[in-house]
Protein backbone atom coordinates (compact mmCIF):
# COMPACT_ATOMS: atom_id res chain seq x y z
CA UNK A 1 0.00 0.00 0.00
CA UNK A 2 1.28 3.44 -0.69
CA UNK A 3 0.78 4.75 2.69
CA UNK A 4 3.54 1.94 4.27
CA UNK A 5 5.95 3.03 1.56
CA UNK A 6 9.02 4.85 2.88
CA UNK A 7 9.49 8.02 1.26
CA UNK A 8 13.15 10.11 1.38
CA UNK A 9 13.97 13.51 0.02
CA UNK A 10 17.68 14.13 -0.31
CA UNK A 11 17.31 18.54 0.02
CA UNK A 12 15.52 20.46 1.78
CA UNK A 13 14.44 22.91 0.03
CA UNK A 14 10.97 24.87 -1.46
CA UNK A 15 11.27 21.81 -4.29
CA UNK A 16 10.94 19.77 -1.32
CA UNK A 17 8.08 21.08 0.23
CA UNK A 18 6.36 21.29 -2.51
CA UNK A 19 6.63 17.98 -2.97
CA UNK A 20 5.59 17.40 0.27
CA UNK A 21 2.49 19.06 -0.44
CA UNK A 22 1.83 16.72 -3.12
CA UNK A 23 2.83 13.58 -1.43
CA UNK A 24 -0.26 14.61 1.24
CA UNK A 25 -2.67 14.21 -1.69
CA UNK A 26 -1.66 10.59 -2.08
CA UNK A 27 -1.74 9.51 1.73
CA UNK A 28 2.22 9.56 1.57
CA UNK A 29 4.61 10.45 4.52
CA UNK A 30 7.89 11.89 3.74
CA UNK A 31 11.34 11.98 5.38
CA UNK A 32 13.69 14.52 4.26
CA UNK A 33 17.43 14.99 5.26
CA UNK A 34 19.19 18.83 4.98
CA UNK A 35 22.28 19.68 6.69
CA UNK A 36 20.41 23.25 7.29
CA UNK A 37 18.13 22.43 10.39
CA UNK A 38 16.23 25.18 9.16
CA UNK A 39 16.03 24.32 5.77
CA UNK A 40 12.05 24.81 4.56
CA UNK A 41 11.22 21.26 4.53
CA UNK A 42 11.99 21.10 8.69
CA UNK A 43 8.50 22.94 9.19
CA UNK A 44 6.40 19.83 7.23
CA UNK A 45 7.74 16.52 7.81
CA UNK A 46 8.58 14.93 11.65
CA UNK A 47 11.08 12.82 9.60
CA UNK A 48 12.74 15.40 9.30
CA UNK A 49 16.62 14.61 9.91
CA UNK A 50 20.07 17.07 9.89
CA UNK A 51 22.41 16.16 7.59
CA UNK A 52 24.50 16.59 4.91
CA UNK A 53 23.33 14.99 1.65
CA UNK A 54 27.06 14.73 0.00
CA UNK A 55 28.30 12.60 3.10
CA UNK A 56 28.26 8.66 2.93
CA UNK A 57 27.99 8.01 6.23
CA UNK A 58 24.79 10.38 6.39
CA UNK A 59 22.98 9.27 3.69
CA UNK A 60 23.29 5.67 4.11
CA UNK A 61 22.19 6.34 7.62
CA UNK A 62 19.20 8.52 6.42
CA UNK A 63 18.40 5.41 3.71
CA UNK A 64 18.39 2.22 5.76
CA UNK A 65 14.85 2.24 6.64
CA UNK A 66 13.15 3.72 3.70
CA UNK A 67 11.79 2.11 0.68
CA UNK A 68 11.81 4.96 -2.24
CA UNK A 69 14.81 7.55 -2.25
CA UNK A 70 14.92 10.86 -4.35
CA UNK A 71 16.26 14.05 -4.75
CA UNK A 72 15.84 17.79 -4.80
CA UNK A 73 19.17 19.16 -5.44
CA UNK A 74 22.44 16.95 -7.43
CA UNK A 75 25.22 17.65 -4.94
CA UNK A 76 24.31 14.52 -3.07
CA UNK A 77 26.62 11.05 -2.74
CA UNK A 78 26.80 8.68 -5.52
CA UNK A 79 28.83 5.83 -3.96
CA UNK A 80 26.02 6.14 -0.76
CA UNK A 81 23.00 5.57 -3.31
CA UNK A 82 24.87 3.13 -5.07
CA UNK A 83 25.10 1.05 -2.06
CA UNK A 84 21.65 1.74 -0.69
CA UNK A 85 20.38 0.36 -4.28
CA UNK A 86 22.40 -2.79 -3.88
CA UNK A 87 20.32 -3.36 -0.71
CA UNK A 88 17.26 -3.70 -2.26
CA UNK A 89 16.31 0.24 -1.81
CA UNK A 90 14.77 1.96 -4.50
CA UNK A 91 16.86 5.39 -6.01
CA UNK A 92 15.00 7.43 -8.28
CA UNK A 93 16.54 9.03 -10.39
CA UNK A 94 19.76 6.36 -10.78
CA UNK A 95 22.65 7.16 -9.06
CA UNK A 96 24.38 6.93 -12.59
CA UNK A 97 21.67 9.67 -13.89
CA UNK A 98 22.41 12.26 -10.91
CA UNK A 99 26.38 11.41 -11.19
CA UNK A 100 26.56 12.19 -15.04
CA UNK A 101 24.33 15.11 -14.16
CA UNK A 102 25.88 16.48 -11.41
CA UNK A 103 29.04 17.48 -13.26
CA UNK A 104 28.50 20.10 -16.33
CA UNK A 105 31.31 18.66 -18.16
CA UNK A 106 30.50 14.72 -17.79
CA UNK A 107 26.54 15.96 -18.50
CA UNK A 108 27.80 17.78 -21.93
CA UNK A 109 30.07 14.85 -22.98
CA UNK A 110 27.21 12.55 -22.41
CA UNK A 111 24.78 14.52 -23.97
CA UNK A 112 27.65 14.77 -27.36
CA UNK A 113 27.85 10.97 -27.07
CA UNK A 114 23.64 10.94 -28.00
CA UNK A 115 24.15 13.33 -30.53
CA UNK A 116 21.95 16.33 -28.63
CA UNK A 117 22.79 19.42 -29.74
CA UNK A 118 24.71 21.43 -27.12
CA UNK A 119 26.83 24.73 -26.42
CA UNK A 120 30.63 23.85 -27.46
CA UNK A 121 32.88 24.08 -24.50
CA UNK A 122 36.13 22.85 -22.80
CA UNK A 123 37.23 21.57 -19.68
CA UNK A 124 39.56 23.53 -17.51
CA UNK A 125 41.58 23.13 -14.32
CA UNK A 126 41.21 26.74 -12.90
CA UNK A 127 42.82 29.87 -13.90
CA UNK A 128 46.11 28.83 -15.17
CA UNK A 129 44.46 27.10 -18.21
CA UNK A 130 42.21 29.78 -18.69
CA UNK A 131 45.42 32.03 -19.15
CA UNK A 132 46.41 29.29 -21.86
CA UNK A 133 43.66 29.84 -23.91
CA UNK A 134 42.61 33.24 -23.47
CA UNK A 135 42.47 33.12 -27.17
CA UNK A 136 38.68 31.48 -27.08
CA UNK A 137 37.53 34.21 -25.17
CA UNK A 138 34.82 35.59 -24.73
CA UNK A 139 33.32 32.65 -23.45
CA UNK A 140 30.86 31.99 -20.87
CA UNK A 141 32.81 29.93 -17.50
CA UNK A 142 30.67 27.80 -15.15
CA UNK A 143 31.70 25.58 -12.31
CA UNK A 144 31.56 21.67 -13.13
CA UNK A 145 30.00 21.46 -9.58
CA UNK A 146 27.47 22.86 -7.57
CA UNK A 147 26.39 26.05 -9.80
CA UNK A 148 23.05 27.26 -8.91
CA UNK A 149 20.93 30.69 -10.04
CA UNK A 150 23.67 31.77 -11.58
CA UNK A 151 26.46 31.69 -8.79
CA UNK A 152 28.54 29.45 -10.74
CA UNK A 153 28.19 31.17 -14.03
CA UNK A 154 30.43 34.30 -15.22
CA UNK A 155 31.02 35.97 -18.71
CA UNK A 156 34.77 36.40 -19.42
CA UNK A 157 35.04 39.10 -22.20
CA UNK A 158 38.93 39.63 -22.37
CA UNK A 159 41.51 38.23 -20.52
CA UNK A 160 41.09 40.80 -18.47
CA UNK A 161 38.56 39.07 -16.96
CA UNK A 162 40.57 36.26 -15.88
CA UNK A 163 42.02 37.96 -12.73
CA UNK A 164 38.76 37.73 -11.27
CA UNK A 165 37.92 34.09 -12.56
CA UNK A 166 36.93 31.45 -10.27
CA UNK A 167 39.80 29.46 -9.88
CA UNK A 168 38.14 25.50 -10.03
CA UNK A 169 37.60 22.78 -12.08
CA UNK A 170 35.04 24.74 -14.65
CA UNK A 171 33.67 24.64 -18.17
CA UNK A 172 34.46 27.47 -21.13
CA UNK A 173 31.87 27.69 -23.31
CA UNK A 174 31.19 29.83 -25.96
CA UNK A 175 29.21 32.57 -25.75
CA UNK A 176 25.65 32.10 -27.47
CA UNK A 177 24.17 35.00 -29.00
CA UNK A 178 20.59 34.43 -27.35
CA UNK A 179 16.94 34.71 -28.53
CA UNK A 180 15.17 32.88 -26.20
CA UNK A 181 15.71 30.84 -23.11
CA UNK A 182 12.85 27.78 -22.70
CA UNK A 183 12.29 24.61 -20.95
CA UNK A 184 10.84 21.65 -20.75
CA UNK A 185 10.23 19.02 -18.10
CA UNK A 186 9.82 15.43 -19.19
CA UNK A 187 8.82 12.76 -16.79
CA UNK A 188 9.69 9.14 -17.64
CA UNK A 189 8.78 5.72 -15.33
CA UNK A 190 10.22 2.57 -15.06
CA UNK A 191 8.00 0.99 -17.93
CA UNK A 192 9.31 3.64 -20.18
CA UNK A 193 6.41 5.37 -20.35
CA UNK A 194 7.40 9.01 -21.42
CA UNK A 195 5.70 12.70 -20.84
CA UNK A 196 6.50 16.23 -21.83
CA UNK A 197 5.22 19.71 -20.33
CA UNK A 198 5.26 22.22 -22.89
CA UNK A 199 7.76 24.36 -23.49
CA UNK A 200 8.22 27.22 -21.42
CA UNK A 201 9.67 30.48 -22.08
CA UNK A 202 12.47 32.14 -19.05
CA UNK A 203 13.50 35.57 -18.83
CA UNK A 204 16.81 35.81 -16.66
CA UNK A 205 17.56 39.67 -15.27
CA UNK A 206 20.69 41.56 -16.54
CA UNK A 207 23.73 40.60 -15.34
CA UNK A 208 23.26 38.37 -12.61
CA UNK A 209 21.92 35.13 -14.77
CA UNK A 210 18.69 34.90 -11.95
CA UNK A 211 15.75 33.48 -13.43
CA UNK A 212 13.26 36.86 -12.99
CA UNK A 213 9.72 35.56 -14.75
CA UNK A 214 8.79 32.55 -16.90
CA UNK A 215 5.79 32.63 -19.19
CA UNK A 216 3.84 29.44 -20.01
CA UNK A 217 2.75 29.02 -23.04
CA UNK A 218 6.38 29.76 -24.42
CA UNK A 219 5.83 32.36 -27.43
CA UNK A 220 7.79 30.21 -29.96
CA UNK A 221 7.20 28.86 -33.58
CA UNK A 222 4.93 25.34 -33.26
CA UNK A 223 7.94 23.65 -34.66
CA UNK A 224 10.41 24.59 -32.48
CA UNK A 225 8.12 23.69 -29.64
CA UNK A 226 7.94 20.35 -31.51
CA UNK A 227 11.97 20.05 -31.75
CA UNK A 228 12.10 20.94 -28.08
CA UNK A 229 9.98 18.20 -27.03
CA UNK A 230 11.56 15.46 -28.87
CA UNK A 231 15.10 16.40 -27.57
CA UNK A 232 13.80 16.44 -24.15
CA UNK A 233 12.46 12.78 -24.72
CA UNK A 234 15.18 11.70 -26.71
CA UNK A 235 17.24 13.04 -23.55
CA UNK A 236 15.02 11.22 -21.10
CA UNK A 237 15.02 7.90 -22.62
CA UNK A 238 19.08 7.99 -23.36
CA UNK A 239 19.58 8.27 -19.65
CA UNK A 240 17.07 5.74 -19.18
CA UNK A 241 15.30 8.18 -16.76
CA UNK A 242 13.10 7.29 -13.53
CA UNK A 243 11.61 10.72 -12.08
CA UNK A 244 11.37 14.02 -13.53
CA UNK A 245 14.00 15.61 -15.64
CA UNK A 246 14.01 19.86 -16.79
CA UNK A 247 15.73 20.44 -19.97
CA UNK A 248 17.09 24.06 -20.45
CA UNK A 249 17.70 24.95 -23.82
CA UNK A 250 18.93 28.22 -26.21
CA UNK A 251 17.05 29.14 -29.33
CA UNK A 252 19.76 31.18 -30.76
CA UNK A 253 19.64 34.15 -33.17
CA UNK A 254 20.05 31.67 -35.66
CA UNK A 255 17.22 29.47 -34.82
CA UNK A 256 19.41 26.99 -33.30
CA UNK A 257 18.06 24.91 -30.47
CA UNK A 258 20.74 24.10 -27.77
CA UNK A 259 20.51 22.09 -24.74
CA UNK A 260 22.18 24.14 -21.92
CA UNK A 261 21.88 22.02 -18.91
CA UNK A 262 19.25 19.35 -17.61
CA UNK A 263 18.45 19.00 -13.53
CA UNK A 264 16.99 15.72 -12.64
CA UNK A 265 14.30 16.80 -10.23
CA UNK A 266 11.74 19.30 -9.80
CA UNK A 267 12.74 22.59 -11.34
CA UNK A 268 11.80 26.32 -11.39
CA UNK A 269 10.80 25.95 -14.45
CA UNK A 270 7.57 23.46 -13.77
CA UNK A 271 6.63 26.07 -10.61
CA UNK A 272 3.38 26.84 -12.74
CA UNK A 273 2.52 23.38 -13.31
CA UNK A 274 0.66 23.78 -9.07
CA UNK A 275 -1.72 25.80 -10.42
CA UNK A 276 -1.87 26.18 -14.23
CA UNK A 277 -0.89 22.10 -15.56
CA UNK A 278 -3.71 19.34 -14.70
CA UNK A 279 -1.11 17.62 -12.78
CA UNK A 280 1.92 19.33 -11.23
CA UNK A 281 5.65 18.19 -12.04
CA UNK A 282 5.53 17.07 -8.26
CA UNK A 283 2.52 14.72 -9.00
CA UNK A 284 4.44 14.16 -11.63
CA UNK A 285 7.98 12.89 -10.08
CA UNK A 286 5.95 10.40 -7.69
CA UNK A 287 3.58 8.96 -10.21
CA UNK A 288 7.07 8.46 -12.05
CA UNK A 289 8.67 7.17 -9.05
CA UNK A 290 6.32 4.84 -7.40
CA UNK A 291 5.15 3.26 -10.60
CA UNK A 292 1.96 4.72 -10.94
CA UNK A 293 0.04 5.97 -14.64
CA UNK A 294 2.04 9.18 -15.37
CA UNK A 295 -0.52 12.28 -15.10
CA UNK A 296 -1.76 14.34 -18.02
CA UNK A 297 0.34 17.51 -18.64
CA UNK A 298 -2.31 19.86 -20.73
CA UNK A 299 -1.91 23.21 -19.45
CA UNK A 300 -5.10 24.67 -18.51
CA UNK A 301 -4.28 28.56 -18.43
CA UNK A 302 -2.00 30.80 -19.67
CA UNK A 303 0.61 31.41 -16.60
CA UNK A 304 3.79 33.60 -16.01
CA UNK A 305 5.76 32.83 -12.69
CA UNK A 306 7.73 35.29 -10.99
CA UNK A 307 10.22 34.73 -8.69
CA UNK A 308 10.13 37.19 -5.45
CA UNK A 309 13.90 37.90 -4.70
CA UNK A 310 14.50 39.04 -0.90
CA UNK A 311 14.77 43.39 -1.26
CA UNK A 312 14.99 45.72 1.74
CA UNK A 313 11.77 46.96 0.97
CA UNK A 314 10.02 43.25 0.96
CA UNK A 315 11.70 42.72 4.31
CA UNK A 316 10.10 45.73 6.15
CA UNK A 317 7.17 45.72 4.71
CA UNK A 318 6.31 42.40 3.59
CA UNK A 319 2.65 42.19 4.91
CA UNK A 320 1.74 45.09 3.56
CA UNK A 321 3.06 44.44 -0.07
CA UNK A 322 1.20 40.43 0.39
CA UNK A 323 -2.21 41.69 1.09
CA UNK A 324 -2.20 44.28 -1.68
CA UNK A 325 -0.77 41.26 -4.14
CA UNK A 326 -3.28 38.78 -2.98
CA UNK A 327 -6.20 40.99 -3.87
CA UNK A 328 -5.34 40.43 -7.49
CA UNK A 329 -7.74 37.30 -8.80
CA UNK A 330 -5.70 34.92 -10.40
CA UNK A 331 -2.23 35.56 -8.09
CA UNK A 332 -0.81 32.57 -6.43
CA UNK A 333 1.67 33.39 -3.60
CA UNK A 334 4.17 30.50 -2.40
CA UNK A 335 6.65 31.69 0.31
CA UNK A 336 9.05 29.49 1.32
CA UNK A 337 9.25 30.64 5.08
CA UNK A 338 13.31 31.11 4.65
CA UNK A 339 14.84 31.90 7.92
CA UNK A 340 17.67 34.70 7.93
CA UNK A 341 17.41 35.17 3.89
CA UNK A 342 20.62 37.67 2.65
CA UNK A 343 18.95 40.62 0.22
CA UNK A 344 18.77 38.95 -3.73
CA UNK A 345 17.72 35.31 -2.41
CA UNK A 346 15.21 33.77 -3.87
CA UNK A 347 12.25 33.88 -1.04
CA UNK A 348 9.35 32.74 -2.60
CA UNK A 349 7.18 33.05 -6.11
CA UNK A 350 4.18 34.21 -7.67
CA UNK A 351 1.71 32.03 -10.18
CA UNK A 352 -0.47 34.19 -12.03
CA UNK A 353 -3.20 32.42 -14.39
CA UNK A 354 -6.07 34.04 -16.20
CA UNK A 355 -7.80 33.26 -19.49
CA UNK A 356 -5.71 35.15 -21.95
CA UNK A 357 -1.65 35.67 -22.03
CA UNK A 358 -2.04 39.69 -22.09
CA UNK A 359 -3.90 39.49 -19.12
CA UNK A 360 -1.58 37.18 -16.93
CA UNK A 361 1.03 40.37 -18.39
CA UNK A 362 -0.94 43.12 -17.42
CA UNK A 363 -1.31 41.21 -13.71
CA UNK A 364 2.32 40.93 -13.06
CA UNK A 365 3.38 44.24 -14.21
CA UNK A 366 1.12 45.49 -11.43
CA UNK A 367 2.71 42.44 -8.96
CA UNK A 368 6.07 44.03 -10.26
CA UNK A 369 5.11 47.29 -9.09
CA UNK A 370 3.74 46.10 -5.33
CA UNK A 371 7.00 44.09 -5.04
CA UNK A 372 9.28 46.95 -6.00
P1 LIG B 1 22.82 27.72 -13.33
O1 LIG B 1 23.09 26.27 -13.17
O2 LIG B 1 23.44 28.57 -12.29
O3 LIG B 1 21.36 28.03 -13.58
P2 LIG B 1 23.23 28.03 -16.22
O4 LIG B 1 24.20 27.15 -16.90
O5 LIG B 1 21.78 27.68 -16.42
O6 LIG B 1 23.58 28.11 -14.68
O7 LIG B 1 23.46 29.52 -16.68
C1 LIG B 1 22.74 30.58 -16.12
C2 LIG B 1 22.39 31.59 -17.20
O8 LIG B 1 23.59 32.10 -17.79
C3 LIG B 1 21.62 31.01 -18.36
O9 LIG B 1 20.25 30.91 -18.09
C4 LIG B 1 21.93 32.03 -19.46
O10 LIG B 1 21.16 33.22 -19.30
C5 LIG B 1 23.39 32.37 -19.17
N1 LIG B 1 24.30 31.50 -19.95
C6 LIG B 1 24.67 30.25 -19.60
N2 LIG B 1 25.49 29.73 -20.52
C7 LIG B 1 25.66 30.66 -21.47
C8 LIG B 1 26.42 30.71 -22.69
N3 LIG B 1 27.20 29.70 -23.09
N4 LIG B 1 26.33 31.84 -23.42
C9 LIG B 1 25.57 32.88 -23.03
N5 LIG B 1 24.85 32.90 -21.88
C10 LIG B 1 24.89 31.81 -21.10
Amino acid sequence: MLENLKIGILGGGQLGSMLIRHAIDFGLSISVMDKDPNAPCARYTSFFTCGDPTSYDAVMAFGKNLDVITIEMEAVNIDALRELELQGKQVFPSPDTIKTIQDKYTQKQFLLSHNIPVVPGVAIEGKSDLYKIGNKLPGCLKKRRNGYDGYGVMVLKTTADIETAFDEPSVLEELVDIKHEIAVIVARNEQGAVKCYDPVKMIFSGEKFVLEFQEAPATIEEGMQKEAIALAEKIADALQLVGILAVEMFITKENKLLVNELAPRPHNSGHHTIEASTTSQYEQLLRAILGLPLGDTALRFPSLMMNILETAALSSNRLEKFQRLLEIPGAHLHWYGKKGSRLGRKVGHITLTDSTMENVVAKAETIRKILN
